[in-house]
C-alpha cells in the first residue's frame, strides 16, 4: 500500500507525517518513509539544486519539472518499489501531485505533460491514496511566518507577500482540482484546524479508506 501526503507550504503535513509514521510503527506494521524531493543520494543532490534560491529565481519551469520527476524516478527504483514488492507500507511526503500542483496548476505547466512525463517516472507505481493537507494563505503563511521574516531582508517586503499569497491559492487550487477529478483517490483534510483535531480527522478518513 502507497499512500502519499501532500499540501502547500505551511500546511502542515510533515508534522502529520511524522505522526502516522510513529503510530503504524507503534503497531508494529513495516514502514517505508520517503520525502520529496530527496530520499535517495542523487535526489538530495537534486533537491539541493532545486531549492537553492538562485536556482528558483530564474529555473525554466520544465527544467524544474523534470528534476523532480528525475529525482521521483531514482526514489521508486532504489526505494518504493522494493518496499511495495517487500509488501511494506510506503508513505511518501510530497509525491507527483506536488509537481501536479506547483508547476502545474501554479506554474503554468499542462497537466497533460506533466502526466505524461509522469507515465514514464512512475510505471505502474501510482498511490493508491493522496491526503491533501487543506489550508487557507493566512493560516499557512502565519505557521511559515519565520521563513519570510528571513527572506525580507532580500526581498521587498509587499511584493514577495502579495506573490506569496497569489501563488498559495493557485497551489492550493491545484490540490483541490486533483481531489475534484479523482475522488477516490483523494482524501481531503482541513489542515487549518490545530494539530490535535487534523491527527484525528487524519485517523478517522485513512479508517474510512482502509477499513481492516
Ligand atoms: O515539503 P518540503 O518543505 O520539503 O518542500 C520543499 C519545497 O519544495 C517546498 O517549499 C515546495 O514549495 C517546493 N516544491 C516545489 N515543487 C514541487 C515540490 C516541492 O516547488 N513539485
Amino acid at each position: 500500500r502507497f499512500i502519499v501526503f501532500d499540501g502547500p507550504d505551511g500546511s502542515g503535513k510533515s508534522t502529520q507525517f511524522r505522526r502516522l509514521v510513529e503510530a503504524v510503527e507503534a503497531q508494529g506494521v513495516n514502514v517505508c518513509e520517503v520525502r520529496e524531493p530527496g530520499g535517495t543520494h542523487i535526489g538530495e543532490e537534486i533537491r539541493k539544486v532545486l531549492l537553492d534560491p538562485e536556482v528558483k529565481e530564474d529555473v525554466d519551469v520544465r527544467c524544474e519539472m523534470l528534476l523532480f520527476m528525475a529525482s521521483r524516478a531514482q526514489l521508486i527504483s532504489q526505494k518504493i518499489s522494493p518496499a511495495l514488492a517487500a509488501d511494506h507500507l510506503v508513505l511518501a511526503d510530497r509525491f507527483i501531485s506536488s509537481t501536479l500542483a506547483y508547476q502545474g496548476t501554479a506554474g503554468g505547466m499542462p497537466i497533460a505533460d506533466i502526466l505524461k512525463v509522469g507515465q514514464v517516472a512512475l510505471g505502474q507505481h501510482w498511490p493508491d491514496l493522496v491526503v491533501v493537507f487543506d489550508v487557507d494563505e493566512e493560516t499557512a503563511a502565519a505557521r511559515i511566518n519565520p521563513l519570510l521574516r528571513e527572506r525580507e531582508f532580500n526581498a521587498d517586503k509587499d511584493r514577495m507577500e502579495a506573490k506569496g499569497a497569489a501563488f498559495h491559492r493557485r497551489v492550493r487550487q491545484g490540490y483541490l482540482d486533483q481531489a475534484a477529478g479523482d475522488p477516490d483517490r483523494y482524501l481531503v483534510i482541513n489542515a487549518a484546524q490545530n494539530p490535535e483535531a487534523v491527527f484525528h480527522d487524519l485517523i478517522q478518513g485513512l479508517e474510512g479508506r482502509f477499513p481492516n
